[in-house]
């Protein structure tokens, strides 16, 4: 796994001043770094009983859509507000300052199906716990959160209860 951290970049003070942000592009943008965490995470994920994987707008996507492309799978979208033309569910969360949503379109999950959910980075935990609300919400079961990033001094993996948790990288104040 240090092949794959090596590869992601950290921009201090971005988007606002104590952040370190972890990017991504870096990691994805090198043909054999892209492919190894895709692999890796498909080989967590490939003998789980999963219906679909559901990703989260917008780097959830770049990882979830391989991984349902690997595992022979369909890809549902969760999407900030307003992009999804058809029906939605939506489901609030707190941000820092003020809120934000989740969307989904109303018939993307069945009452049943076993949701395979999948994220960049996990921080505080508040968009993964949003996403698997709306999953639920629908009636979905959710066997999984995939990441490739945990900060774990945020302590996100409190916020999500019993969910299965798997990640690639952690970064820990570096
Ligand atoms: P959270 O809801 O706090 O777990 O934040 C997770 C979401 O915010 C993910 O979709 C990440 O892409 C983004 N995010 C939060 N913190 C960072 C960070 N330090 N670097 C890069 N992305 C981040």
């Amino acid at each position: 796994m240090e092949e794959i951290k090596k590869k992601i970049r950290t921009i201090p003070d971005w988007p606002k001043k104590g952040i370190q942000f972890r990017d991504i592009t870096t990691l994805i943008k090198d043909p054999h770094g892209f492919r190894e965490t895709c692999n890796r995470l498909y080989e967590h994920y490939k003998d789980k009983d999963i219906d679909i994987i559901a990703g989260i707008e917008s780097r959830g996507f770049i990882f979830g859509s391989v991984l349902a492309y690997k595992m022979g799978k369909g890809l549902v979208l969760l999407r900030k507000p307003g992009k999804l033309p058809a029906d939605t569910v939506r489901q609030e969360y707190e941000l820092e300052y003020g809120t934000d949503a989740v969307e989904m379109h109303l018939d993307a999950v069945k009452p049943g199906d076993r949701v395979l959910i999948v994220d960049d980075l996990l921080a505080t935990g508040g968009t993964m716990e949003a996403a698997a609300k709306l999953i639920q919400k629908q009636g979905g079961k959710v066997v999984g959160c995939a990441f490739v990033i945990e900060l774990p001094e945020l302590r996100g993996r409190g916020r999500l209860g019993n969910f299965e948790i798997f990640r690639l990288v952690d970064f820990e104040g570096e």
